[in-house]
C-alpha cells in the first residue's frame, strides 16, 4: 500500500489523556517529502496549550498514582507500550516512511523495533537497578535512593522521530517522571500516536502529553521557559541547544543535549575494504545522510586513496533512489523544502571551494509522480583542504567528502579539527592502531571496523559542541532521577 494524501490527517495535541485541538484552532500543513502533497494538518500548540500540558504533567506527578505505584507495576505499563508498538509495527513504519521520506524497510526493520526495544530496555533496566550503601563502621549506614525529578520536556528532531522520542521516554517514564513531548514540526505523525499507545497501555492521564509546533517563539520555546518543567532532554542542532540553554536558565532546568556531528570515518591502508566500503556507504547515505552519526568525512590513507575512491563511487552508483514506500528503495528524499535548500546550497559551496565532484550532485531521474520530491543523488566530493566548509560544517544530507591523509598523526589531526565530537569510525586490521586511534579521537563513540551498533547500556553522547551529558543505561537514569542519601544511625 502506498500512503498518499488521500489519507490527509488532522493531528491534534494530546493533553491530560485526550486528543484536543489547539486553543487558537490554528493548524499548519505537513508535506510528503517525496511528492510535496499535504498529508496532515497539525494543531500548533499555543502558550496556553503548553501551559495546560505542563500543568497536567505536574498534577500527574504530584498527585497521581504514577510516582507512587510499585516499580514493577510502572515498568509493566512501559513494557506494554513496547508490545503495542510492535503490534502496530507496519502502520508506524508506513507513517514514518511517509512523513520523513525514509525507505519503509529501514523504518520497519530497524526504527520501529528499536523504538519498542528502547521502552522495554529501560523498563527492565529500572526494575533491576540497585543502589549503593556506605556503612560507616558500626555506627551509621548511608544508602542512596533514586527518585524521579518531575516534569520532563522531551524535544526531538525530524530525522528519527519515533525512535529518538522513545529513547527519552523510556527512562523518563520508567524512573517515575511525567512528560511533555514535542516532535519536530515536519514529522509529527508517529509521535502523535504515542498518546493513544500510552493510554492503551494503562499509563494514567497526564503522565504523557504531546504538543505540536515550532521552536523559537512557538511551542518549543514555551516549553523550555515554562516554570513547571524541571528538566529538558533535547536532541537537535547545536545552535538550538544554545537557545534552549539560555531559555531554561532563568528557571534553572536540568538539561541533556544530543547535538550535531561531523564524524570522521578513517580508513587506514591495512583496512579490510570488503567491509569498509559497504559500511562507509551506509554511514554516508543511510536516511539520505540525515543521521547525526553519519560518516560524512571519509579520511583515506593516500596509498589506497584511488582504489577506495573508485570502489566507493561504484557502490554509491548502485544505490536506488526512489519512492520511500517501495521496499527496493535505498535512499528517499530530504525531509523538507527548507532542508533541501540548505543541503543543496553546499553544492555551490563545494564548487566555490574547488572540491572535485566524483559522483552525483543533481536531482536523480525519477518517475513523474516523484518529480516534486526533495531528491538529491548520493553526492561525493574529494577535498584536499580539511578546513573547507564541506569538511567542517554539518550538511546533514547525502553529501560526503573524501579527504586523503599520509600518516596516523595527520589523520588524527584532521579528525579532531572540528567543533563537533559525536562519533568517529576507524578501519584498520592492526589491534594496536585501533586502540591508539580510538583513545586519541575526541568523540563520544568510536566504532572500530563497524558503525551504528551499540549496547543500550553504553554511554551515548558528544564531546565538544556535540552535546552535554550522556544517554544510555545508568547514564539516562542519572539524568532522569534525583539521587538522595539517607543516613541512618544504627544505635
Ligand atoms: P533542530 O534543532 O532544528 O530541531 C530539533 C527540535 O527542537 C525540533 O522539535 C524543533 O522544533 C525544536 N526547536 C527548535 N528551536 C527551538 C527552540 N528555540 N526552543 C525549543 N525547541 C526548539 O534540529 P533538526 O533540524 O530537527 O534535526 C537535525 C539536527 O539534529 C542535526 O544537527 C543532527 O545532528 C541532530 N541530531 C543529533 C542526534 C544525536 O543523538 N546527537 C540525533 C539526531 C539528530
Amino acid at each position: 500500500m502506498r500512503e498518499t494524501s488521500a489519507q490527509r490527517r488532522e493531528v491534534k495535541l494530546f493533553i491530560d489523556g485526550e486528543y484536543v485541538p489547539s486553543a487558537a484552532n490554528k493548524t499548519f500543513p505537513v508535506h510528503n517529502p517525496a511528492t510535496q502533497e499535504i498529508i496532515a494538518d497539525v494543531h500548533e500548540a499555543t502558550r496556553e496549550d503548553v501551559d495546560r500540558a505542563c500543568q497536567a504533567a505536574r498534577r500527574a506527578f504530584e498527585t497521581g498514582p504514577w510516582r507512587t505505584m510499585t516499580i514493577k507495576e510502572r515498568c509493566a505499563k512501559v513494557r506494554r507500550m513496547a508490545e503495542i508498538i510492535m503490534e502496530r509495527q507496519e502502520e508506524l513504519a508506513r507513517l514514518e516512511a511517509l512523513d520523513v521520506g525514509k525507505p519503509y524497510p529501514v523504518a520497519f526493520e530497524f526504527e520501529i523495533p528499536r523504538a519498542a526495544h528502547n521502552l522495554k530496555f529501560f523498563a527492565d533496566f529500572v526494575e533491576q537497578h540497585g543502589s549503593e550503601t556506605y556503612p560507616m563502621e558500626e555506627a551509621y549506614l548511608n544508602y542512596t535512593r533514586y527518585e524521579p525529578v518531575g516534569v520532563a520536556a522531551l524535544i526531538t528532531p525530524w530525522n528519527l522521530p519515533f525512535m529518538l522520542t522513545t529513547w527519552k521516554l523510556g527512562p523518563c517514564l520508567a524512573a517515575g517522571n511525567t512528560a511533555v513531548i514535542k516532535p519536530a514540526e515536519p514529522t509529527p505523525l508517529t509521535v502523535s500516536l504515542l498518546g493513544e499507545i500510552a493510554k492503551e497501555a494503562g499509563i494514567p492521564d497526564g503522565v504523557v502529553n504531546i504538543v505540536q509546533g515550532f521552536g523559537p517563539g512557538s511551542t518549543g520555546e514555551f516549553m523550555t521557559t515554562h516554570p513547571e518543567v524541571d528538566l529538558i532532554s533535547f536532541t537537535g542542532e547545536t545552535k538550538t541547544g544554545k537557545a534552549i540553554m539560555k531559555n531554561g536558565a532563568d528557571t534553572l532546568k536540568r538539561v541533556s543535549f544530543e547535538l550535531g556531528g561531523k564524524a570522521a570515518n578513517i580508513v587506514f591502508e591495512d583496512a579490510d575494504l570488503e567491509k569498509a566500503i559497504p559500511t562507509s556507504i551506509r554511514a554516508a547515505f543511510l536516511n539520505s545522510g540525515q543521521v547525526c552519526l553519519a560518516g560524512s568525512r571519509i579520511l583515506i590513507q593516500r596509498s589506497i586513496f584511488d582504489e577506495f575512491v573508485e570502489r566507493f563511487r561504484s557502490a554509491a552508483s548502485m544505490l536506488k533512489v526512489g519512492d520511500p514506500q517501495d521496499s527496493s528503495t535505498n535512499m528517499g528524499p530530504l525531509v523538507s523544502e527548507e532542508h533541501y535548500l540548505k543541503v543543496t546550497s553546499y553544492i555551490n559551496i563545494a564548487e566555490a571551494e574547488h572540491s572535485q565532484l566524483v559522483f552525483g550532485g543533481k536531482r536523480p531521474e525519477l518517475p513523474h509522480y516523484l518529480s516534486n520530491g526533495y531528491y538529491l543523488e548520493p553526492t561525493i566530493y574529494i577535498q584536499e583542504n580539511p578546513q573547507a566548509r564541506i569538511c567542517q560544517e554539518e550538511i546533514f544530507g547525502p553529501i560526503v567528502t573524501l579527504i586523503p591523509f599520509d600518516t596516523e598523526e595527520e589523520a588524527l589531526q584532521i579528525a579532531n579539527n572540528t567543533e563537533y565530537g559525536l562519533n568517529a569510525v576507524v578501519w584498520t586490521e592492526s589491534l594496536q592502531r585501533a586502540h591508539r586511534v580510538a583513545h586519541k579521537v575526541r568523540a563520544g563513540t568510536v566504532w572500530v571496523n563497524c558503525w551504528f551498533v551499540r549496547d543500550l547500556r553504553a554511554p551515548f553522547g558528544g564531546f565538544k559542541k556535540s552535546g552535554i551529558g550522556r544517554e544510555g543505561g545508568h547514564h539516562s537514569l542519572e539524568f532522569f532521577t534525583e539521587a538522595k542519601t539517607v543516613c541512618l544511625a544504627l544505635s
